[in-house]
């Protein structure tokens, strides 16, 4: 069902967790990153889970079957800079087109690429260049791209302490938005990491960076502690003092149960060093393909709306409706918990892509619609009668 609408952008955008990666450069300490855990993020999270879940399950058989998981989706996005964020040598549009195809090598299998809508904006400040976390909400008020993502770039960038930060996917209502210093858009890992947050993803150490992962290094409870994700193992939180120049771990925590972490540290969601960073496994993977399926259509459409309000199948028969299979594995789906009688009482229904795109329509008689003609992908059903409406989200 379409119940994702204005609100889940800002609930989700950073169910990213944690607070600063403490990757070092070989000489210098780096910025941390400055994701914030939200509990109201994590709970909404919660209540996407099934149709998060629905999306995985389409990856991974896409993935089994070496089936195309669909076309490549391309999403904007729209950078803003502020005075000084692209002014020296290396710091200048070219490279930003760098980061973006880079960005875009580490999303290949993700089967998401990334494209710059419009050329960088400018933002000119006042004076000072110190842009403290939560700037952005006035800034987003005066420019702010609907239907992209928003990056915005700031020579120097600071938490509520004074800290230094590289990055933060910013939590503002109906936007879509991250915060990125200019140095780190610019190195090989911190874009992709602050990606993955906005694509839901969290550290592989978890919710927490003021204590240890609860994530034990035997998986058992993989799908509940640390990332939530049980490909990425357990990780006790890595920095630059425990992973060498061969970026390898050389610490010796162990978890609840006694055994020694080995954390993976080249995973881009890590506080590994930031050029050790190179690679997500095959679940954070589904799991940012999966989430971005589910918000895109508010992410790329705000201002549209299908041909249907949410309320109209409350005092209807309509909102018990189910379909089945979904993800639909056969050529037919059913559509489960209404009457069927006869050609007046029919369901009419209009199969549509998350263009709006009619690709099919008919009366669903018997209860069956044939899908066989669908390529893999996702797709919104609009079940009516002549008095009430639904839309149900298919997977194919
Ligand atoms: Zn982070």
């Amino acid at each position: 069902m379409l119940e994702f609408k204005s609100y889940t952008l800002f609930l989700f955008l950073a169910v990213c967790i944690g607070s600063s990666f403490s990757c070092h450069a070989q000489t210098t300490v780096e910025s941390s990153c400055g994701n914030t855990y939200n509990i109201a993020q994590s709970t909404h999270f919660k209540t996407l889970k099934k149709d998060i879940s629905a999306y995985e399950y389409a990856y991974h058989s896409a993935k089994t079957s070496k089936r195309a998981t669909s076309s490549l989706e391309r999403i904007p996005i729209q950078i803003h800079t502020v005075t000084g964020a692209i002014t020296s040598k290396n710091h200048n549009e070219a490279a930003i087109h760098k980061s973006i195809s880079h960005l875009n090598t580490l999303f290949l299998d993700v089967g998401l690429q990334f494209y710059l809508l419009n050329p960088p904006t400018r933002i000119t400040t006042p004076e000072t260049t110190l842009f403290q976390k939560g700037a952005e909400t006035q800034l987003a008020t005066t420019h702010y791209t609907r239907g992209a993502i928003n990056i915005y770039l700031t020579p120097t960038l600071v938490n509520a302490a004074h800290d230094n930060i590289c990055g933060y996917v910013a939590n503002i209502p109906n936007k879509a938005l991250i915060v990125m210093a200019t140095e780190c858009m610019f190195n090989a890992s911190s874009l992709a990491h602050e990606m993955g947050h906005f694509l839901a993803l969290m550290h592989t150490h978890g919710s927490d960076n003021t204590r240890s992962t609860t994530e034990l290094v035997d998986g058992s409870n993989c799908a509940t502690d640390g990332d939530g994700i049980c490909d990425t193992p357990a990780d006790p939180q890595l920095s630059h003092a425990v992973i060498n120049n061969f970026c390898e771990y050389t610490g010796t925590l162990t978890d609840a149960k006694g055994a020694v972490f080995h954390p993976d540290t080249y995973n881009i969601m890590s506080y590994s060093r930031k050029a050790c960073r190179s690679q997500f496994t095959t679940q954070q993977k589904a799991r940012m393909f999966a989430y971005y399926q589910t918000v895109k259509d508010e992410l790329l459409n705000p201002d549209s709306h299908l041909p249907v309000s949410k309320t109209d199948a409350k005092e209807t028969p309509l909102h018990t409706l189910s379909i089945y299979p979904n993800p639909a594995t056969k050529n037919s789906i059913q559509i489960k918990g209404y009457t069927y009688m006869n050609a007046q009482n029919a369901l009419s229904y209009t199969m549509i892509n998350y263009r709006g795109q009619m690709l099919q329509k008919g009366k669903a008689l018997s209860n069956t619609i044939n899908v066989s003609q669908l390529a893999a992908g996702s797709y919104f059903l609009i079940l009516e009668t002549a008095s009430a409406k639904i839309v149900k989200k298919i997977i194919r």
